[in-house]
């Protein structure tokens, strides 16, 4: 089992509240934890600005009510839920030690989903980086990314998606997932990609499939 803890140090850890758009226990639909029972925080807030971005209303943080931390686990505590995935919006535009800390401590692992684009606070078990053209991650967070996960939208994303390859660490997973509207054209050039560099893998949004959250 891969497993990283990172924690970095941040003065702004006391955080006590968060801007939430929605958390629901469902079924992880991406990347290497796909299939398993997740509960989910998606907070709001996110400048990134992808064009093709399916949660456009979490973008700004002001229309979603604060959420105590304290309330946010024992929401979580109430379900069979093992792993809490963070997302977003892009969670880390807020410091997220005093989350992970008490979610932690009530025997969660910490999942995230980010770009990358904010510096990482928080402590993890599992960290998917998800760079975004449009908002480039930060070089301080790509060392710590357990998985890789590209979104294809034209051909041009397999360069972008070994840029960011040659970066991560070795241990590090690597996915393609197509984006959900051009998934028709992209998921065949994505499947003669990965048979050509097999180091590669698909991701599905399988929750969309299956019509879960
Ligand atoms: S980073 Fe995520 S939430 Fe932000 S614009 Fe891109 S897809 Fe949307």
């Amino acid at each position: 089992m891969f497993q990283l803890k990172s924690q970095i140090s941040n003065p702004k850890s006391e955080i006590s509240s968060l801007p939430v758009m929605e958390h629901f226990y469902t079924l992880q639909g991406e990347g290497f934890h796909q299939g398993k029972a997740a509960y989910f925080i998606r907070l709001g807030g996110c400048d990134v600005g992808c064009v093709w971005c399916d949660v456009k209303d979490s973008w700004d943080a002001d229309k979603h009510p604060k959420h105590e931390v304290k309330s946010l686990v024992g929401e979580a505590k109430k379900t069979p839920a093992e792993i809490v995935v963070i997302t977003g919006g892009e969670p880390l535009m807020h410091n997220l030690d005093e989350l992970t800390k008490q979610l932690q401590a009530a025997s969660f692992k910490t999942n995230i989903e980010t770009s990358g684009a904010y510096p990482l606070s928080g402590s993890w078990d599992w960290i998917c980086l998800s760079p975004k053209k449009f908002k480039a991650p930060l070089p301080s967070v790509i060392p710590f990314a357990n998985e890789l996960k590209v979104v294809v939208f034209n051909k041009s994303d397999f360069d972008w998606a070994e840029k960011y390859a040659a970066l991560v660490s070795p241990t590090c997973k690597l996915y393609l997932q197509p984006e959900w509207d051009k998934a028709t054209e992209m998921t065949p050039l994505i499947i003669e990609y990965i048979k050509a560099h097999p180091k590669w893998e698909l991701s599905l949004q399988i929750h969309k499939y299956i019509n879960v959250p």
